[in-house]
């Protein structure tokens, strides 16, 4: 398509977003990779990133994500989490991640501090991580909600997000996808699984092995609250193990001592 033409296509779609209630057939990613030139095969899904496609650019990535974000933390969707939460939890880390873990939804120690995995799970996250030789800065975090699910007065912990919170709330994660383009997503939990893939399995069912979302590589391991849980070593050393696969799709160094290492 010529450049005018390109223009008009993304001036008329921008202002159906904007005036309707409708949301128009392309999504603001695939408006930007257009402008880059991208070649996008369907026109409901933005091809996934491949070595020879043209990539969304940092600086363009991460403009997208600001966008989001504000969409996020004015959202109402779940007119109840609306009200309980602090503030949304929309993501941290790299935009340009090659690496993007997927958690569940936020815990009072995120909804408080707008970040996620910044309680005793994430503190476990974050050291997991470091073993594998990333900084929480390297990779891109998110969780299936965006804020943390209402607990009844008096009540502590947390509950998990309910089938309906996860399908209002999903769209904005595949945004995210879209945009950052990682080469390797893991998602942490059957919970994370159900709200990315739609499907109910259990963790030994699902863990350990590769699976896809849009044509990106998925390794679904157990949650780090799992870890706390069930402190066996045995167990630790099957998210370890997970870990060392992702390592080696991402043609990453390991160490004889990160081969033989326990969480
Ligand atoms: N557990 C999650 O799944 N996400 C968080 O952000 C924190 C704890």
């Amino acid at each position: 398509m010529t450049q005018p033409a390109l223009d008009l296509v993304i001036a008329a779609l921008e202002t159906i977003r904007e005036k309707s209630d409708r949301a128009p057939r392309a999504s603001r990613v695939a408006l930007a990779r257009l402008q880059a030139g991208d070649p996008i095969t369907d026109s409901s899904r933005v091809a996934p990133a491949s070595p020879t496609g043209r990539r969304l650019q940092s600086q363009d990535k991460a403009a997208l994500l600001t966008e989001i974000r504000e969409r996020v933390s004015a959202c109402t969707k779940c007119a109840h989490l609306a009200c309980s939460r602090t503030q949304t939890v929309f993501g941290v880390g790299n935009p340009d991640a090659e690496l993007m873990f997927i958690g569940e939804a936020p815990g009072a120690d995120e909804d408080r501090q707008g970040e996620p995995f910044v309680g005793r799970a994430g503190q476990l996250l974050t050291r997991i991580l470091k073993a594998m030789n990333f900084a929480r800065g390297d990779v891109y975090i998110a969780n299936i909600l965006k804020c943390r699910p209402d607990m009844a007065a008096g009540s502590f912990g947390n509950r998990p997000p309910t089938p309906t919170e996860m399908q209002t709330c999903r769209p904005y994660l595949v945004e995210q996808i879209e945009i950052i383009q990682p080469s390797v997503l893991v998602a942490l939990g059957a919970v994370a699984v159900e709200g990315l893939l739609g499907t109910r399995e259990t963790m030994r069912e699902l863990r350990g092995r590769w699976h896809t979302y849009n044509s990106i590589p998925l390794m679904i391991t157990y949650h780090p609250a799992y870890l706390l849980r069930n402190q066996a070593p045995s167990e630790k050393r099957k998210v370890w193990e997970d870990m060392l696969q992702i390592l080696e799709r991402l043609e990453r160094p390991i160490s004889e001592r990160q081969r033989n290492y326990f969480l």
